[in-house]
């Protein structure tokens, strides 16, 4: 399968994208484990990332393209994948749809992880990564908001989307996940 999960910081997309892509046995892409890899390694993508990372705001598609398109090609991920923190904009969107046409392998789905902002505010506050500041969480809010919710109403309109309740244990959230994904499975 190809999913896709979308979520805010703090949703909770990385803990269920690991189990998610465990219990698929999917290859896990999380765009931003490939670039904070890229900055540690301080390669010249990595170095141009870094700036827009500690901001809060998204590194530019063309770098991000690039990053996912190589991970894509490799020969784990043609058979299924599960995609985490991208596509992050239409642009990105539409740039996959373009690839995934080309290789005749269309996404199964599109998962949202939907968490109300006080409770993300509160898990994030109690983790310490840089990028979880305040000011810069505040900012990376704002970038959703703007950037990538426009995506949830075009994979609505494909009929891709499916919006889990995010809050509660993680099992629970999982257990949900789960039946979503059942669903699809069903009609692939
Ligand atoms: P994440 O770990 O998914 O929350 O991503 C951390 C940071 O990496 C984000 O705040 C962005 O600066 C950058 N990033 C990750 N994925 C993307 C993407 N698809 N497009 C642009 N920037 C991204």
């Amino acid at each position: 399968m190809r999913i896709i999960l979308i979520g805010q910081a703090g949703s909770g997309k990385g803990t269920q994208a690991v189990r998610i892509a465990e219990d698929l046995e999917l290859p896990h892409i999380s765009s931003g484990d490939l670039l904070r890899e890229a900055v540690r390694h301080g390669t010249p993508l990595g170095k141009q990332a870094d700036a827009y990372m500690s901001r809060g705001e998204l590194v530019p598609d063309s770098l991000i393209l690039d990053l996912i398109g190589q991970r894509l090609d490799q020969p784990d991920a043609t058979a299924g994948v599960l995609l985490d923190g991208f596509p992050r904009t239409l642009a990105q969107a539409e740039a996959l749809d373009e690839r995934l046409r080309q290789r005749g392998t269309p996404l199964d789905a599109v998962v949202e992880l939907r968490v109300p902002e006080e409770d993300l505010v509160a898990r994030l506050l109690a983790r310490s990564r840089g990028d979880d500041r305040p000011e810069v969480f505040k900012q990376r809010f704002a970038v959703y908001h703007e950037q990538t919710k426009p995506l949830l109403d075009y994979y609505h309109k494909q009929g891709l989307l499916h919006s889990v309740e995010g809050s509660g244990s993680p099992d629970e959230v999982f257990a949900r996940i789960q039946a979503a994904l059942e669903r699809v499975a069903r009609r692939v």
